[in-house]
């Protein structure tokens, strides 16, 4: 623990901040599997480490510093005046880490937990599967026990960063004859172990980030199952909202519009800002990215008292997408021929392109706002027919009817 009070704690991250947030000096185009950037963000990491400022309000035991969750907002409100360093662990440690805390066992925690805060480890997700995306419980990646072992054959898709990862948190079937989301169960996987093939996927923007994972007779150790059997659902779920506030909860550093400052900077440079209906566009980009600050605040408001995150979290990651969608197609008027240009200097093309995975990834518009009507506004369920069947007797994937 460290004592020293607020203000000196917020003297020590800014100084730290000054010496070693100075930027991921390599272009998206240069890097396309983001190893250059994962590397930055590992020594980024480490540094932390060895100042005493990583895994903030983790127990010490576990490879954090005990700290408390006013710690924490500190370190968010001085790191957001910096560039971004870690971007590239925000699965690992905005998703997996707070599973593995609030799930693994004492000896998962002792055994993974400092590695994965020191990112010595890098851990994925591996949820999506080619007929089960949205409706992840349709699942059909399978996991069944052998002695001391459990034995998965399957595949994922969409896994990023798969190819630099140690390990990955993974949902599979162990019981066809539960209903889909009963059957359920989740695992600690090694990424390098036997049987596991990584393909990479190529995007639109020329990176290559995500894979698509097959897994043929790959054995995970009994005790590498995570939470209890068959409750996987319910681990997922929680992971899945992890997901939402890491994607939409911003870092809740009061009021920004990040992306209104950038293009009236950029209207400014080439003297359109006294297009009236530009200026109203960038003005309604404007009070979009307010809106998400507050809901960024409220988020994490909760998650400091102590709250772990609920549906809300979908309205943090709605707006975001909401505001990747304007932002597209508003850069690029403001930037009129040059967002054309790739080679040489593709940073709002590359932009725009990328613009498209935030109505996607994490789960898309269409499902976070059945989410926020079901259980945020409390409004009717979606029917659903197969909820009470056991699985191997649905249509699914690559599953006939039984
Ligand atoms: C950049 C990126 C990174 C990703 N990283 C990961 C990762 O690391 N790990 C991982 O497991 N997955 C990852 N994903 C996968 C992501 O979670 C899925 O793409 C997403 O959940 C959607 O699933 P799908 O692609 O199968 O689309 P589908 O589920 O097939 O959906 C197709 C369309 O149907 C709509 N739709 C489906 N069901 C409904 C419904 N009930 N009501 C209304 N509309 C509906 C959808 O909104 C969508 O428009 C990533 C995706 C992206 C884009």
């Amino acid at each position: 623990m460290i004592d020293d009070d607020l203000d000196d704690f917020r003297q020590r991250c800014r100084a730290f901040l000054a010496e070693h947030a100075t930027g991921v000096n390599v272009a998206e185009g240069d890097d396309p599997r983001a190893e250059q950037a994962l590397a930055a963000a590992k020594e980024f990491q480490h540094a932390l480490v060895e100042a005493g400022l990583a895994g903030l309000t983790y127990p010490k035991e576990y490879g954090g510093q005990g700290l408390t969750a006013g710690h924490e907002q500190i370190w968010r409100e001085e790191a957001g005046t910096f560039p971004v360093m870690t971007r590239q662990l925000s699965i690992s440690h905005g998703m997996a880490l707070p599973m593995l805390n609030e799930y693994g066992s004492d000896e998962q925690r002792s055994t993974y937990q400092a590695k994965v805060i020191a990112a010595e480890e890098v851990w994925c997700q591996m949820f999506s599967e080619p007929g089960a995306g949205s409706d992840v419980a349709s699942l059909q990646s399978r996991a069944v026990r052998d002695g001391d072992e459990w034995i998965l054959n399957g595949q994922k898709v969409w896994t990023t960063l798969a190819h630099v990862c140690e390990r990955g948190l993974i949902i599979a079937r162990t019981d066809l004859d539960q209903p889909k989301h009963r059957g359920i169960s989740m695992f600690i996987l090694d990424m390098n172990a036997p049987g596991v093939e990584i393909r990479p996927i190529h995007q639109i923007d020329g990176g290559m980030r995500f894979n698509e994972v097959f897994f043929t007779d790959v054995r995970i150790p009994a005790d590498h199952l995570i939470g209890p059997i068959n409750e996987g659902w319910r681990l997922a779920t929680a992971m899945l909202m992890y997901e939402r506030v890491a994607i939409g909860g911003g870092q809740a550093l009061g009021i920004t519009h990040p992306r209104a400052d950038l293009l009236i900077k950029e209207a400014k440079q080439r003297s359109k800002l006294e297009d009236p209906l530009l200026r109203q566009r960038i003005m309604e980009l404007y009070s979009a990215e307010v809106c998400q600050s507050l809901i960024s605040m409220q988020t994490r408001a909760a998650l400091q008292a102590g709250k772990t995150p609920g549906p809300g979290g979908s309205l943090g990651k709605l707006a975001g997408a909401n505001i990747a969608a304007m932002y597209r197609g508003l850069s690029l008027d403001v930037v009129g021929v040059e967002g054309v240009a790739w080679e040489s200097n593709g940073r709002w093309a590359n932009e725009a392109l990328g613009t498209f995975a935030s109505g996607i990834a994490g789960g898309t518009d269409q499902i976070q706002r059945n989410i926020i009507g079901e259980r945020v506004l409390g409004l009717p369920r979606e029917p659903s027919v197969d909820k009470d069947l056991p699985f191997r007797d649905l249509k699914v994937g690559t599953q006939a009817a039984g």
